[in-house]
C-alpha cells in the first residue's frame, strides 16, 4: 500500500513538473488575444499580444507572415475577419523562423487556405520535420510542432511577389539556421516607408556559440545577421515578437490617434545594437570559459 501511495505521489510530482514546464514554455501573452489593427499601407497586425503575425493585402490575394502556435490559427483567422478580410484570400504563407511559436500553425493554415508555404532554405528541414531536425531542440518534445510541406524554398535575398507587393527575404541566421528578416516598402500619404520585420537576433538559453557540433558556424551566422540588420534602412520597425519593438506601448499611441506610432528608426537602431552587444558578451563569456 505504502509503495502504491509513493508511486502515486511520484506520478503526481511528475504531472506537476510537466505542467510547470508547459506553463514556463508558453508565456500567457503568447496566446492572449490582441486587437487587429492597420499598421501602414496594406499591412496589418493579426497576431496575439506577443506573437506577431502580419497580413499584407493585395488585389490578387493576401500574404500572411507567421502562423504562430498550433493553437493560433483560429485567433489569426478571427483577427483577419475583424479587419473585414477573408482568411481564404491568404495565398502565401511566410515565417520569421522555424520555431514552435512562429510556425506551429502552418500545417493547419495551409490546409485551411491552400496557401503556398515559402521558407528560407536552411529552415526547411526543421519545418518539414516538425522541429525534430532543429540544431538545438531536436530532442525537446515541447519544441516540436506539426510538420508542414514547404512549397517554395527561398534563398537569401529572394523576393516574394503578389499583387504588386514585393517582400524581400534576408537571411539573418543564428537563432535558427534560416531565420528570416522580411522587408518591404509601404507608401503612406505619398511617402515611402521602409518596413523591417526582424526574424530574431536572440541567443536562446543553452545555445552553444563555441564548438557547436550541430551548428558549427552559428557565431559567424549571428555576426553576419547583425551586419545585415545594421545595413537595412528602417522606418517601420516590426518583428516576430511584439516585445522586440514595444508593440503594446506603440499600440496605445496608435489608438490615441498617432498614426506614426510604428515609425521608429531610432528604436530599430537601438534594438539591433543592444541585441548585438548581448550576443557579443555571451560569445566572449563562452570563449573565455572554453579556454
Ligand atoms: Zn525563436
Amino acid at each position: 500500500m505504502k509503495r502504491i501511495t509513493r508511486t502515486i505521489g511520484a506520478l503526481a510530482l511528475i504531472v506537476i513538473a510537466c505542467s510547470l514546464r508547459l506553463a514556463a514554455a508558453n508565456p500567457p501573452e503568447w496566446t492572449r488575444s490582441f486587437p487587429a489593427f492597420h499598421i501602414a499601407g496594406n499591412l496589418y497586425y493579426v497576431g496575439s499580444e506577443d506573437l506577431a503575425a502580419y497580413l499584407i493585402v493585395t488585389p490578387q490575394g493576401d500574404i500572411l507572415i507567421n502562423s504562430n502556435l498550433e493553437s493560433s490559427p483560429p485567433q489569426i483567422k478571427h483577427s483577419v475577419e475583424t479587419l473585414g478580410f477573408h482568411f481564404n484570400d491568404i495565398k502565401i504563407l511566410l515565417i520569421s523562423h522555424a520555431h514552435v511559436d512562429h510556425c506551429a500553425g502552418s500545417a493547419a493554415i495551409k490546409k485551411m487556405t491552400g496557401s503556398q508555404y515559402c521558407v528560407m532554405d536552411a529552415d526547411v528541414s526543421a519545418v518539414e520535420s516538425g522541429g525534430k531536425n532543429d540544431f538545438h531542440y531536436a530532442t525537446d518534445a515541447s519544441m516540436h510542432f506539426p510538420p508542414a510541406h514547404v512549397d517554395r524554398v527561398l534563398q537569401d535575398g529572394d523576393t516574394v511577389r503578389l499583387g504588386g507587393v514585393v517582400l524581400t527575404a534576408h537571411k539573418t541566421a543564428g537563432h535558427t539556421m534560416g531565420t528570416t528578416t522580411w522587408t518591404m516598402d509601404e507608401s503612406e500619404a505619398g511617402k515611402t516607408l521602409h518596413v523591417v520585420i526582424v526574424g530574431s537576433p536572440n541567443v536562446n538559453p543553452g545555445y552553444k556559440l563555441v564548438n557547436n557540433k550541430t551548428y558549427p558556424k552559428i557565431a559567424s551566422d549571428y555576426q553576419h545577421g547583425f551586419e545585415v540588420l545594421k545595413a537595412l534602412p528602417c522606418d517601420i520597425f516590426l518583428g516576430a515578437h511584439g516585445s522586440y519593438f514595444g508593440m503594446k506601448a506603440k499600440y496605445v499611441r496608435w489608438k490615441a490617434g498617432d498614426r506614426n506610432a510604428f515609425i521608429d528608426p531610432a528604436g530599430y537602431r537601438d534594438y539591433v545594437a543592444d541585441r548585438e552587444k548581448v550576443f557579443r558578451d555571451e560569445l566572449n563569456r563562452q570563449r573565455a570559459s572554453s579556454r
